[in-house]
């Protein structure tokens, strides 16, 4: 007998199959900035294929930010939804989910121009949206309101990230006596720790949690991420490492005492891969397909990659890729702090981010004084990072924190051999070929400096234009030959901890 199924529980016990909702602000690929959108939209899809464990598809919660793009095709269902909302004249806003079946799970798109309808998903050139607690609290709501409208009840809302955790908020302030939704499990899952989703007092009317808002938080005001952590039944983040690290006051942001006091109910869950979206043998943004057993292609993704960023496709020397949200998390101060010798090594790099565009500043230095070896591209570009992830010889991920990453897993998919620091998610996903020469599949640095990242690449140089190319290839191989299935472990997890989310919330709703 586990600790949860005491008789009362049992009674009760929910039916196998588990009703289960996402609520996020990022599902590729809808809507993504980074790994957030590629984790949402994998796993909600995984669940679905996992016998017996969800009742029906999952159902995503998305807003219809103004760049969501609907498929002509898809079989469109419009449902108005009157969502509580006091700031609102008449003290509520009519909301449309559009909801459609997408690939595997139901995507519930919250329609209303007026919090969605705009350039940006968080904010714009001026910075964050002033208004962002009451989107993401109106997103939160809509879809307790949608369930309520339909009259079906919820076991399990997932909540991804900061901008879901009013959902944890409002189901405790105002939602916990309502038989369709009050009695949900919150299951948090933390893709980022950085970004908390502080709401100052003076803006806490936002939220809509009425006179229950003031009781809430301290005089200053709430952070959502740390509502959601206290509140939530269960808590996870991305990879064991990085759940082990957030516990000590260097990584925790802040909100290590929170996540400490948790115990048991805090977890890593290593994140997967989809590796039917990240395919180099059918992708299709790729100049040529390939797999393990022939790798002609990647040489062609090679040559087109490079002309397409302005390099020599004809200069055989190694090409480093950098690809990732322009954020301080990322590194990008340690690539160009290392630029000019890893040219000097006869190294190139190929870099793709979006963001802070302040961040590229160093590098674009480091660009002007080395033309023909370091191509910088500012946007965001789904074509462009794959044919980086296919093209380049090596993949540097240099985050001073991850909490798991997509980019390395991708890379080593692609057949592309990553340098990292060795930091959370990066070093339960990468094993070090210094280590361990006959598993290794990259290479892993110590400390968070230009140093030790040169370090590294010289490492991975030495291994690339060896004469004999069988160490290379078999690195390449078996980063290639990795499962990142979902389903094979990861999926599994989620359904578990769901489970004990439930258990949880049976043993205080009674
Ligand atoms: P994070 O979640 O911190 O952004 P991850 O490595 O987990 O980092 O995921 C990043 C995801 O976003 C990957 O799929 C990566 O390819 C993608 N990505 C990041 N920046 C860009 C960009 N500028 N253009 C296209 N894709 C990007």
């Amino acid at each position: 007998m586990n600790r949860f199924s005491g008789a009362r529980a049992s009674a009760r016990l929910p039916s196998p199959t588990m009703r289960v909702i996402f609520v996020a602000a990022e599902c590729e690929p809808w809507a993504k900035t980074g790994g957030l959108g590629d984790v949402v939209d994998a796993l909600a899809r995984a669940l679905g294929r996992i016998p017996g464990a969800v009742d029906g598809p999952v159902e995503v919660f998305l807003p219809r930010y103004r760049s969501v793009q609907v498929p002509p095709s898809a079989a469109v269902d419009a449902l108005e939804v009157r969502v509580p909302d006091p700031l609102a004249p008449g003290g509520t806003s009519d909301v449309t989910v559009r909801s459609f079946d997408a690939n595997g799970y139901r995507l519930r798109l919250i329609d209303h121009p007026a919090a969605y309808d705009r350039a940006g998903f968080y904010g714009d050139s001026s910075g964050d949206f002033p208004d962002n607690a009451r989107r993401f609290a109106l997103l939160g709501r809509a879809a307790l309101e949608t369930r309520r409208a339909e009259r079906r009840p919820v076991d399990v809302v997932a909540i991804h990230d900061w901008h879901a955790c009013p959902v944890a908020l409002l189901r405790d302030v105002q939602y916990a006596d309502d038989p369709v939704v009050g009695r949900a499990a919150i299951s948090l899952t933390i893709h980022n720790l950085a970004y908390h989703g502080w709401t100052p007092r003076d803006q806490v009317d936002q939220l809509g949690l009425g006179a229950g808002g003031a009781t809430v938080g301290d005089a200053w005001g709430i952070d959502l991420l740390g509502e959601g952590i206290r509140r939530a039944e269960t808590v996870n983040t991305v990879s064991p490492t990085y759940a082990r690290e957030v516990l000590l006051p260097a990584f925790g942001m802040g909100l290590d005492g929170h996540l400490v006091a948790r115990g048991d109910q805090f977890t890593g869950i290593l994140n997967g891969l989809d590796q039917e979206v990240w395919d180099p043998a059918t992708d299709p943004a790729l100049a040529a397909p390939y797999d393990a057993a022939s790798l002609a292609g990647k040489a062609a993704c090679r040559a087109d990659l490079l002309a397409r960023v302005g390099l020599d496709p004809a200069d055989p020397s190694a090409i480093l890729g950098v690809i990732g949200r322009l954020d301080p998390q990322k590194g990008f101060d340690l690539v160009a702090g290392a630029a000019r010798r890893l040219v000097a090594r006869g190294a190139r790099l190929v870099v793709l981010g979006s963001g802070d565009a302040t961040l590229l500043e160093g590098l674009r230095a480091e660009a002007t004084r080395a033309p023909g070896r370091i191509a910088i591209v500012e946007r965001f570009d789904r074509d462009l990072s794959r044919q980086i992830y296919a093209g380049v010889d090596l993949f540097l991920m240099p985050s001073r924190f991850e909490p798991c990453g997509q980019g390395q897993m991708i890379a080593m998919r692609y057949g592309t051999p990553p340098i990292a620091h060795r930091t959370g998610g990066l070093a339960d996903t990468i094993v070090d070929l210094g280590i361990d020469a006959a598993a290794g599949t990259g290479f892993l640095f110590d400390q968070a400096t230009p140093e030790a990242l040169i370090a590294a690449v010289d490492r991975a140089l030495r291994v690339y234009a060896a004469p004999d190319r069988g160490a290379w290839s078999a690195l390449v191989a078996r980063g290639m030959a990795v499962d990142w299935s979902w389903e094979s472990s990861s999926a599994p997890l989620y359904a578990s901890l769901f489970r004990r989310a439930i258990a949880l919330r049976l043993a205080t709703t009674g």
